[in-house]
């Protein structure tokens, strides 16, 4: 499964160069070419889905194996006190490359930014979050 426009197919099929640091069948982890902080790796999966809502079943738990194992390297060789995981689905979420990607961003204690993955807080009234749940149970 290949976009031929996707920047990541292109690099997956080795068209475009990437600092790999992990390869296995479904799975490359490469680093971000503009990193958050110093080892700032992307999980892909060699096949395009392009969010996590396409992902499918097997490639979505082996993301997250793929994630452990990674994130236990770099605490371990990287000398990071911390590791965010994030994954942005949708332009208003963030999400500029349309093929899903996990972002491990090592955290470390003199962060320059400490906004990395940080965000802001709403409140919501009791009638609201009773809504809200409703809307989202299963
Ligand atoms: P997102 O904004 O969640 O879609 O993340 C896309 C990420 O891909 C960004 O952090 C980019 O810096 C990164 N990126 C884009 N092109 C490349 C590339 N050729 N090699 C490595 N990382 C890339
Ligand atoms: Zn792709």
């Amino acid at each position: 499964m290949r976009d031929d426009k996707c920047i990541f197919c292109k690099i997956i099929a080795g068209e475009i160069p990437s600092n790999t640091i992990y390869e296995d069948d479904d799975f490359k982890a490469m680093l971000d070419i503009d990193p958050a902080t110093k080892g700032h790796t992307l999980i892909i999966p060699k096949n395009h889905y392009a969010n996590l809502m396409e992902l499918d079943d097997e490639a979505a738990s082996k993301a997250l194996l793929v994630a452990k194992k990674i994130a236990t390297k770099m605490m371990g060789s990287l000398g990071c006190d911390g590791i965010n995981m994030a994954q942005n689905n949708g332009i208003v979420a963030g999400q500029t490359v349309n093929h899903f990607h996990i972002h491990l961003i090592p955290r470390y204690k003199n962060d320059k930014d400490k906004t990395i993955c940080g965000w802001s807080h709403q409140s919501f009234t009791a009638d609201e979050m009773a809504e809200i749940k409703n809307t989202l149970s299963f």
